[in-house]
């Protein structure tokens, strides 16, 4: 029997919110990204393993990631 599998990020953009920014100082709006990383049986995606986000300043374009805790923070 035949079995392809693998691992497959997928990134997705949610809507960030005003922050002041740990690197330029500025208060502007930041990013938010989820890189969520699945499973994929025959390339079709299965479960998510691991679910990880960024942050990203509009201003310096400087990212950092955060938990999943802080995310909940900044999303609206
Ligand atoms: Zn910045």
């Amino acid at each position: 029997m035949f079995l392809l599998f693998g691992l497959k990020t997928v990134l997705n953009e949610l809507p960030g919110r005003p922050a002041t920014c740990q690197y330029c100082g500025q208060f502007v709006h930041h990013r938010l990204q989820e890189h969520a990383t699945k499973f994929t049986l025959f390339f079709i995606p299965v479960f998510t393993t691991s679910k990880t986000y960024r942050t990203a300043c509009s201003n310096c374009g400087q990212t950092s990631v955060i938990k999943s805790r802080q995310k909940k923070a900044l999303a609206w």
